[in-house]
């Protein structure tokens, strides 16, 4: 599709601008979007439908160091023959493993308890052919091994860029927004705090200023001070430095909710320390992007290809059952639920950790490297799909519901290509914290967020469906999903290398710096790969892998 116009989130008429700006579809070109009212940055606005450029991220430091992981992997010294290494998990973490596996010179066999890949962003078709996923899925341009991965699988263009701002909805004003609107003209941290500082709806002044200044240690001593916060929760922190309790209620409740589904009272603020932290210091940090249609088909799918043509394996519906052990402690072969046995050189997990700490032989529990983990639990989240009879007001972005129920949202017929529609409204809806919903009906479920939708769509839905008339809906409950990141956590995060020397983890609850997230999962998988490299990839290797009776005659591999 030809360049044509740029958009500014205050223009009235399309047609009228003149930056050249790639565009999604014809059906995409049209002003299909909301006008917003309201003073300061609660003015009047036409927000478009349009994708925005992709930010430059080839020349920060983060992309850069990223892709410096790749090279090495790619460029690392050959292993005398390929090493055959089974992967027990098809999430982001399992395929990049596979991948950069496979860039390494080893011969992975990837094995995926479910029929679908993707694990958390699995999605499937209804009837209608319509999509619905396990979670709304948000890529951040603070996301540089992600970002690495689209590139070297050449499908970039997968990604619908937003303008660069977060949108709040108001909690006081049904129907209203309140914006943070990243100038594009200024560096990072410049345009977060322009963003900030332009912003006075949700924070007063003297809010700002006691904000800022409750965070000036942050800023003065760094890392270090933002690791020693993982003992305290959000609220406990805001207390302590001083910050007003509204500062909580307006900002921190929907970022704690959006980062890990739970609310600021129990949230680790190490956690919002690290996302700052990834979203001020760089650029275009906070810039959003959509993947235009099914994770699994326009993501997981060219990792497949990427991997199985490059001599990997791919096996689903192949459930891990039992570690089988060999008589040194090592890993001896991975049974699946069906009986079989496959067996390989190496072995890595990279289950979410709740399956993977059912799975733990019982010769491994005490060791700490694993009994740390089993503190580590996954935290309970449900995603909604409500196809609507008509098209609602719109917004070309994920919006902070700041509702009790709903963490955030987004009109999935305007935000991503692949489930585009003039005429219908798909809202897609993170539902959290889901503790004491994770069990009740999805009628329940649905009637409950019909009545924050009220709130959000005044003048077009009511809870009775007098207005706007849902058409169908999807509830999708995930009872275990990621690690819930409450104080204390970090320090329980395994490391990729175990203690067992044949056997590894990824995951996006192994330590890695972007917490629980699409980065960190990718990254996670990377790093397994970087373990496995330099364990092995230098050293002159054992006889090719056989048969679980076979191998228990030979000797256990060791580390270097
Ligand atoms: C509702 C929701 C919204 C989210 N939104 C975002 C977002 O906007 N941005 C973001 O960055 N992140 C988001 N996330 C988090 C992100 O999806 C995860 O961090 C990431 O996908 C985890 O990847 P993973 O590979 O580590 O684990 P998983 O995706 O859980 O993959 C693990 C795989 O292991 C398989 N498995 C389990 N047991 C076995 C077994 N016994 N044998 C074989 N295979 C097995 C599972 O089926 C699964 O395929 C969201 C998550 C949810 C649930």
């Amino acid at each position: 599709m030809p360049c044509t116009r740029i958009c500014s989130q205050e223009c009235a008429v399309l047609h009228n601008h003149r930056c050249p700006v790639r565009q999604k579809s014809l059906a995409f070109q049209h002003s299909r979007a909301a006008v917003l009212r309201g003073s300061n940055s609660r003015r009047s606005l036409r927000v478009l439908a349009v994708d925005y450029p992709a930010p430059q991220l080839e020349t920060s430091a983060p992309f850069l160091q990223a892709a410096a992981l790749s090279a090495k992997l790619r460029e690392a010294p050959r292993p005398e023959r390929p090493l055959q290494i089974v992967i027990a998990g098809a999430g982001l973490a399992g395929l990049s493993t596979a991948k950069y596996l496979t860039d390494a010179g080893h011969e992975p066999i990837l094995l995926e308890a479910r029929d679908v890949l993707g694990g958390k962003v699995a999605a499937w078709k209804d009837e209608d052919g319509d999509i619905y996923e396990t979670g709304l899925h948000i890529f951040f341009g603070a996301y540089p091994n992600v970002q690495n991965l689209f590139s070297e699988l050449q499908i970039q263009d997968r990604l619908q860029w937003k303008e660069h701002s977060m949108i709040f909805a108001s909690r006081d004003i049904p129907g209203q927004f309140s914006r943070f609107d990243f100038p594009q003209w200024l560096p990072a941290p410049f345009n977060g705090i322009l963003a900030i500082l332009r912003n006075n709806d949700m924070l007063t002044w003297p809010e700002k200023i006691k904000f800022a200044l409750g965070l000036l240690p942050a800023i003065i001593f760094g890392q270090r001070y933002v690791e020693e916060q993982d003992d305290k929760t959000v609220t406990e922190w805001m207390r302590k430095q001083g910050v007003p309790e509204r500062v909580n209620d307006e900002v921190f409740i929907a970022m704690a909710k959006a980062l890990n589904f739970i609310n600021p009272d129990e949230l680790s603020m190490q956690c919002i320390l690290i996302a700052l932290n990834r979203f001020l210091q760089e650029t275009h940090g906070s810039k959003m992007a959509f993947l235009d249609g099914s994770p699994p088909e326009r993501l997981c799918q060219p990792i497949v290809d990427y991997f199985v043509g490059r001599g990997g394996q791919l096996r689903t519906k192949s459930r891990l059952q039992k570690v089988l052990l060999g008589s040194g402690g090592d890993v001896e072969g991975f049974q699946l639920a069906d009986g079989s046995t496959v067996t390989g050189d190496l072995y890595v997990s990279a289950m979410p950790v709740d399956p993977l700490k059912k799975l733990l032989p019982a010769s491994w529990a005490q060791m700490p490297y694993f009994s740390k983990m089993s503190q580590l639990k996954g935290v309970p989240v449900i995603n909604i799909h409500i196809w609507f009879d008509r098209k609602l007001t719109t917004v070309d972005h994920l919006l902070f519901s700041r509702s009790d129920l709903l963490s955030v949202y987004a009109d999935m017929s305007t935000c991503c290509k692949g489930m585009a529609s003039d005429t219908m409204s798909m809202l897609e809806l993170v539902f959290a914290p889901a503790e004491k919903w994770i069990n009740r009906s999805d009628q329940d479920i649905i009637d409950a967020t019909m009545t924050e939708l009220e709130r959000l769509f005044p003048t077009e839905v009511a809870a009775d469906q007098s207005k706007a008339k849902i058409r169908k809906y999807k509830v999708i409950k995930t009872p275990l999903s990621v690690y819930k990141t409450v104080p204390g956590c970090e320090l329980l995060r395994p490391t990729q290398r175990s203690p067992i020397p044949n056997f590894y983890l990824a995951g996006d609850f192994t330590k890695q710096r972007y917490l629980a997230s699409m980065e960190g999962a990718v990254f996670s998988g990377k790093l397994a790969a970087e373990a496995i490299v330099e364990d092995w990839n230098a050293k002159s290797l054992p006889a090719p892998a056989q048969s679980a009776a076979q191998k228990q005659e030979e000797p256990v591999l060791q580390k270097a």
